[in-house]
């Protein structure tokens, strides 16, 4: 039996975001073990009911005496190793987020400990991650050494499964001192306002193809009636029709949807590094010889501003 640590994530609306929810069924795949979420900046009572339904028996919510933690990864990174070890966590989990790899990679380098990133799958009993490698083109099992590791999971890459328990929460006080070299002092939000793309269910992605910024409104028209979310490939990205904060790929975010409709996306494999993991792919593209019709489940040769339109009339339609 062993402690296992996940470090919570929350969205700018301070809810516990869903993709925690597969992060925390790995933690609980060793048999015996005690699962302890650990909360900074954000209410862990709120956070103990949504969380105890998927195993946590703990709910840390950490904070400093001597610091504020929300001016600082580096701070927050301090008080979670200090709570990794006070309570004997032997794997702390966390998501491969652009949030996640920035602490997770901290608390690791604190703590002089093994870090996987990027993991589909974990065996707590082997102590093996397997996570992808050179753009997605192969996998690895990873073995880790030594008492403690670190293990960041893909965004809904791990299937969510409940298993209700009553958690309690522990307030518990790290013993960080602020040193004032870094604060951040403001947060920029994304300029879509849409769901974050890790936590939407479907993502309909647009390419190179779709000329331009407004030309993407075929996309938000076709997401709005699918309670879908936006995405680009990074050709559409760096030529300006969407933000980085919708690039999907290598260099952009990983997603792993239920369903991913690519549209006019050629299927690099720097941008199916990203989105691999989809449960459903479907690719709109006019090039029957495009490599994304390969990689997808369903694949439509066309013309994506004749398709997407009429496949939001269709969806309206009912
Ligand atoms: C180190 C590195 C990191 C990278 N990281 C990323 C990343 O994170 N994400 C990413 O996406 N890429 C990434 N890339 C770039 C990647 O290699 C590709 O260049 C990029 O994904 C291509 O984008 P695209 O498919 O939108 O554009 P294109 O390759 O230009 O493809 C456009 C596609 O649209 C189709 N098309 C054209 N008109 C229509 C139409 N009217 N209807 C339907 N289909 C149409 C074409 O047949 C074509 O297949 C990276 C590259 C490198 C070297």
């Amino acid at each position: 039996m062993a402690n296992i640590g996940v470090l919570i994530e929350t969205t700018d609306d301070n809810e516990v975001k869903k993709a925690n929810f597969g992060v925390i069924t790995a933690a609980g795949e060793g048999e015996g073990n005690e699962i302890f979420a650990l909360v900074i900046n954000s209410d862990a009572e709120a956070c103990k009911e949504v969380v105890q339904e998927y195993g946590v028996q703990k709910v840390i919510e950490v904070s400093s005496d001597g610091a504020d933690l929300s001016s600082s990864p580096g701070l927050q990174a301090m008080a979670l190793a200090e709570a990794v070890k006070n309570f004997d966590i032997k794997v702390l989990f966390g998501l491969t987020s652009a949030q996640g790899k920035d602490l997770l990679a901290r608390v690791g380098a604190i703590l002089n400990v093994p870090m996987v990133l990027d993991c589909i799958g974990v065996n707590l009993n082997e102590n093996t991650a397997t996570k992808f490698h050179f753009a997605g083109k192969t996998y690895a099992k990873v073995r880790v050494t030594g008492d403690l590791w670190i293990c960041g999971i893909r965004p809904n890459a791990i299937d969510a499964r409940t298993s209700s328990c009553e958690a309690e929460v522990i307030s518990w006080q790290a013993g960080v001192q602020d040193s004032g070299r870094m604060k951040v002092t403001e947060i920029k939000k994304g300029e879509t306002g849409q769901t974050d793309l890790s936590e939407a269910d479907i993502i309909i992605s647009g390419g190179n193809a779709m000329g331009s910024e407004e030309n993407f409104k075929i996309l938000y028209d076709c997401a709005e009636v699918m309670g879908a979310a936006v995405g680009g490939s990074r050709s559409a990205v760096d030529n300006g029709f969407a933000p980085h904060s919708m690039q999907v790929g290598q260099t952009g975010k990983t997603v792993s949807p239920k369903l991913y409709i690519a549209c006019g996306i050629s299927g690099a494999i720097q941008h199916f590094a990203g989105m691999k993991t989809s449960k459903v792919i479907a690719a709109i593209n006019k090039d029957p010889e495009a490599p994304i019709f390969n990689k997808c489940d369903y694949g439509l040769v066309g013309d994506l501003f004749e398709v997407v339109p009429a496949l939001t009339e269709a969806i309206k339609r009912g």
